[in-house]
């Protein structure tokens, strides 16, 4: 987990278009829902229509919880695999505690967050503010990423200001390129590490939210309190873009295909 993260209002949807002002930004946004919505309800509607393993890259512990945890969440419940595959194991910062215990206390963290959001944990084996791609790391990696047989991953946007999550974009990136870009390929915003990301794709997260909001405060070494209302203003700013209460938005890799969001 970063601890660092930008304030924005919080907003509904409504504000988009006040008394007496025509919005025509808000009625794109609002036939993008019913698009989404009326796309997911086949799926909502039945148990695990389909198979699909679910991969969220994060370059440290917290990151897939905080940038993704409603929409993992949301891929549980209709039956799909996800796997939270972590760069390290935060051993560069666990609050008060020496730095020699942080791997471990991070650890338990993280399978404690997977644990709520029923998901599964896999650590790259990097160290926490050392990442390294290099030849080695990146076929390192790449095994590990097509263990997972991903059918769509999740990554970091490739401008977050930590380096680590630069890493892990890159290495994630060039995994999939080089496996012939078989998974669908996104990428997720983590607050105040995010810059300039205009995201295409919103998955409604409202029900979800108590549970995204325990697995992060699984992190309690990183002070979930500090960072976690900013990604509430986050995820409420993305739901005032896309008709939801609260939203994760994400985008995808050009070169990727599509796939049916929950
Ligand atoms: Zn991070």
């Amino acid at each position: 987990m970063t601890s660092r993260r930008p304030a924005l209002r919080r907003s509904g949807a409504r504000k988009l278009n006040p008394p007496g002002r025509r919005n025509t930004i808000s009625s794109v946004f609002l036939s993008r829902r019913r698009l989404i919505a009326s796309a997911a309800r086949p799926l909502l509607s039945q148990a695990a229509p389909y198979a699909l393993r679910i991969v969220v890259t994060g370059g440290h512990p917290g990151d897939p919880e905080c940038g993704c945890g409603g929409t993992i969440a949301r891929y549980v419940e209709l039956g799909q695999e996800v796997t939270l595959l972590y760069l390290n194991r935060g051993e560069g910062f666990c609050g008060g505690a020496s730095l020699d215990r942080c791997a471990a206390i991070r650890t338990a963290e993280a399978e404690e967050a997977c644990r709520i959001l029923k998901a599964r944990a896999v650590f790259a084996g990097q160290h926490d503010g050392g990442a390294i791609v290099d030849d080695p790391h990146q076929e390192a990696f790449a095994r590990l990423l097509a263990a997972q047989d991903p059918g769509v991953i999740f990554t970091h946007w490739p401008d977050d200001t930590h380096a680590d999550h630069r890493a892990i974009a890159a290495l994630t990136l060039t995994a999939w390129r080089d496996s012939g870009r078989k998974s669908a390929l996104y990428y997720y915003e983590v607050a105040e590490d995010t810059l300039r990301f205009a995201p295409d794709e919103y998955v409604d997260i409202t029900a979800v939210e108590s549970r995204r909001r325990a697995a992060c405060y699984a992190h309690a070494s990183q002070q979930p309190g500090k960072w976690y209302p900013k990604q509430v203003d986050i995820t409420r700013r993305r739901g005032a873009e896309s008709g939801f209460t609260q939203a994760e938005a994400f985008l995808r890799h050009p070169e990727s295909r599509r796939v049916q969001f929950p």
